[in-house]
């Protein structure tokens, strides 16, 4: 599967905004975003500048693909299926990324980064129902049980991600049972709990030109 395998701290960088990239690293004095919060390159401190309207509804769709870890193809996909629902286009969007479940197994604390996420559900650790799905762009529902593979449940890292996730919070549309190593979806995520400064509004102006 495609995924983008850029240096994940430029990324930062180039979108003046700490993305939650790197797992841990991203909570430690390690970030590079906390020691150089300038753009990466030579000119890097020169270009947060004026920018045109385009080139800042460019950086906010690129932005919130970083930040999901998705490539153009997929992401316009999943903003087509958004413009199909009902309701206002920009949050559909981010409810669908936040349901994918390469994003929910991030949530639930099963692992420090969307990234390590992938790699879990690409390695057939998790379960959804009862039955393996190793399909990150996987969207949850509700009700769907999400559980970690008999198996998988003595890994060390996943155990040392769940521990940590106390640090994070799990959101209030998953219920999380750590010591059963199963979380259900009570419900659809809701836009007021992404607290993450997404104005989803340029994105569907600039895929609407
Ligand atoms: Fe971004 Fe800092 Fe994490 Fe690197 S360590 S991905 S700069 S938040």
């Amino acid at each position: 599967m495609a995924r983008n395998i850029g240096a994940a701290c430029r990324r930062c960088r180039r979108e003046n905004l700490k993305l939650y990239l790197k797992g841990d690293r991203c909570y430690s004095d390690k970030c590079s975003f906390e020691r150089r919060a300038f753009g990466p390159g030579q000119h890097g401190q020169a270009r947060f500048k004026k920018q045109s309207d385009y080139a800042i509804q460019l950086r906010e769709k690129q932005k919130v693909k970083s930040m999901y870890g998705m490539l153009e193809g997929q992401f316009r996909l999943t903003f087509d299926k958004a413009e199909m629902q009902k309701g206002v286009t920009g949050e559909n969007l981010l409810i669908l990324l936040e349901r994918r479940l390469d994003n929910t197994v991030f949530r639930i604390g099963y692992a420090s980064s969307r990234n390590q996420a992938r790699q879990l559900v690409r390695h057939n650790h998790i379960l959804i129902n009862g039955k393996r799905v190793n399909i990150p762009s996987y969207v949850v529902s509700v009700e769907d049980v999400i559980t970690l593979k008999e198996k998988s449940r003595a890994n060390a890292a996943i155990n040392e991600n769940l521990e940590a996730v106390v640090r994070r919070g799990v959101p209030s549309w998953l219920e999380l049972e750590k010591d059963n190593y199963k979380a259900t979806v009570k419900a659809l995520p809701n836009r007021e709990e992404l607290t993450m400064p997404i104005q989803e509004q340029l994105i569907v102006e600039l895929y609407s030109k």
